[in-house]
């Protein structure tokens, strides 16, 4: 068991309660890349047992602000030292090219540094009431907060959830995805090297299901925080309901990018590859939908396919390489039977549509970048998030069919617009229902802003002084300042 990778609950790295593990699969070659413990529902109350003891009894609740934040500022030191080893775990584990895990690695050490930061700035509130009382409004920590994430971003996801509850005072059970728990399993350790005290944070690995279902039922469990699928952010909201736990939900999306005539040809082509092809199309915010203007359809969609044509697709950590292996053999299934549904629906396929196999790409799990035209706005490719290399093309005439369309899902997670017309585009992203936006750009993310959905993308937001809010209570305080009594009743 020795070279089993293990959990990290109440300051000691442990093997699940049942003995059982899982492999974790390098998407690239198909290949057994580690072996790590397999939590279970037991594993998961130990590690809030730890959790609610920390932070109602142990020195997490009295540790101030400033030493919350040197802590945090020790840890984005630590993960920015351990750089490389980190984000070439990431590329391993995941299937991502290099040069997205440097980027996810520089944005996790920055979000740590952001929540650092932040944490120490004034806050509260103080109103004037009437005399002889004055009241005020203190943020306080939630409590023991389970934190679930996804495997498109598996570093920059954790660090999004667990900088700013840490940050907050919270203690935290945190659970990567099965599919991709390696580099929680490092952030954990450089966790541990930056010396948060015991019970604090707390990793635990395994099944949705199993683990994930436990930190979302758990009465001890004062908050959940979730970034994944809408139906799976569905089961938490119902799991959650037994003691009301706050919940936040990051979601999935279906977002367009919308490009009007008078925008530049060769930008928007350029940022409408970068929305849906980036990160292999497993993005959440991905712009799977790209809306032309009719008088620019033809010439728009010869220009793209020829680009999405020369995109290298190929293993993560191979020179030059732009798009690389989807997640799983199972997940590039899911991908494939959506182009045949797309296939089958009648939309034209212009390029991609297969798995590739050549130069050795057929030991792992590969797509080749799709874009399908002459779609309608009920067909499943363009309603249903395909979180893959799959493009759907959508038609419209003039800004009102546009707007129509950019909001006829049942998602609101993002939206890009391409237009030089600054009234136009601003006109359209005021009407367009969902929560990240871009005007002339798509995707680029800031620690700073507010990340998260309208509609069936989600509830709550990560990232910003808004992310910071929602891992926290808000009380208020009424002082009175003239001690007496009331003298409401006489007797
Ligand atoms: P998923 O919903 O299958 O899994 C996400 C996490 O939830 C994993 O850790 C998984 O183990 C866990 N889980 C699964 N079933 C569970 C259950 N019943 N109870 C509790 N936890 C459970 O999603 P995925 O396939 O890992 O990720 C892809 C999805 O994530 C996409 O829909 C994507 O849009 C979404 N996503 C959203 C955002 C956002 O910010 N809105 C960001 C990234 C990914």
């Amino acid at each position: 068991m020795n070279d089993v990778k293990k959990m990290y609950i109440d300051g000691e790295w442990v093997v699940s309660a049942s003995g059982q593990t899982r492999d974790t699969i390098n998407p690239a070659t198909g290949r057994v890349l580690a072996t790590v413990t397999e939590g279970t529902a037991a594993d998961v109350d130990r590690a809030v047992a730890a959790a609610r003891q920390a932070f109602d009894e142990g020195p997490w609740g009295t540790t101030p602000a400033g030493a919350r934040a040197a802590l945090l500022f020790k840890l984005a030191d630590l993960v920015e030292a351990n750089g490389e080893e980190l984000g070439a775990l990431e590329t391993s584990d995941n299937g991502k090219p290099l040069r997205e895990t440097a980027y996810d690695v520089a944005d996790t050490a920055a979000c740590l540094r952001y929540y650092a930061g932040l944490i120490t700035k004034p806050t509260g509130q103080t109103y004037e009431v009437a005399d002889p009382m004055q009241a005020m409004v203190v943020r306080e920590p939630v409590g023991v907060c389970g934190l679930i994430v996804p495997w498109n971003y598996p570093l920059l996801m954790a660090t999004w959830k667990i900088a700013p509850a840490l940050a907050a005072g919270n203690s935290i059970v945190f659970k990567p995805s099965e599919l991709t728990p390696l580099t929680a399993i490092r952030l954990f350790e450089l966790i541990e090297e930056a010396g948060f005290p015991k019970g604090v944070a707390n990793l635990v690995l395994g099944a949705g299901p199993v683990v994930g279902a436990r930190i979302a039922e758990h009465m001890d469990i004062d908050k959940i925080a979730f970034t994944g699928g809408t139906k799976t952010g569905r089961a938490i909201m119902t799991a959650a309901t037994g003691n009301l736990k706050k919940i936040s939900l990051e979601l999935g999306g279906k977002s367009p990018c919308v490009v009007f005539e008078d925008a530049d040809l060769e930008t928007a082509v350029d940022w409408a590859l970068f929305a849906i092809f980036a990160n292999q199309g497993q993005v959440c915010s991905a712009g799977s939908r790209l809306l032309l203007q009719a008088s620019i359809h033809d010439q728009f969609v010869e220009r793209l396919v020829e680009r999405a044509k020369q995109i290298r697709v190929a293993p993560g950590d191979s020179e030059g390489v732009e798009m690389g292996a989807m997640i799983s053999e199972a997940h590039m299934e899911k991908v494939l039977s959506y182009i045949k549904i797309g296939k089958a629906e009648g939309a034209t396929l212009k390029c991609g549509g297969h798995r590739l196999t050549e130069n050795g790409l057929g030991e792992g799990f590969f797509i080749a970048p799709t874009i399908f035209a002459d779609t309608t706005p009920d067909m499943r490719i363009v309603q249903e998030e395909i979180f893959g290399p799959v493009l759907a093309v959508q038609k419209f005439t003039d800004e009102a069919d546009a707007i129509a369309l950019a909001n006829h899902t049942i998602y609101g997670l993002a939206g890009g617009v391409f237009t030089n017309d600054g009234a136009r585009a601003l006109r359209f992203i005021k009407k367009l229902r969902a929560g990240i936006t871009w005007i002339n750009a798509y995707h680029p993310t800031y620690n700073e802003a507010p990340w998260g959905g309208y509609k069936q993308s989600g509830i709550g937001r990560d990232l910003g002084t808004f992310g910071l809010d929602g891992y926290t209570e808000v009380k208020q305080i009424n002082i009175n300042l003239a001690p007496g009594p009331v003298g409401w009743f006489e007797a």
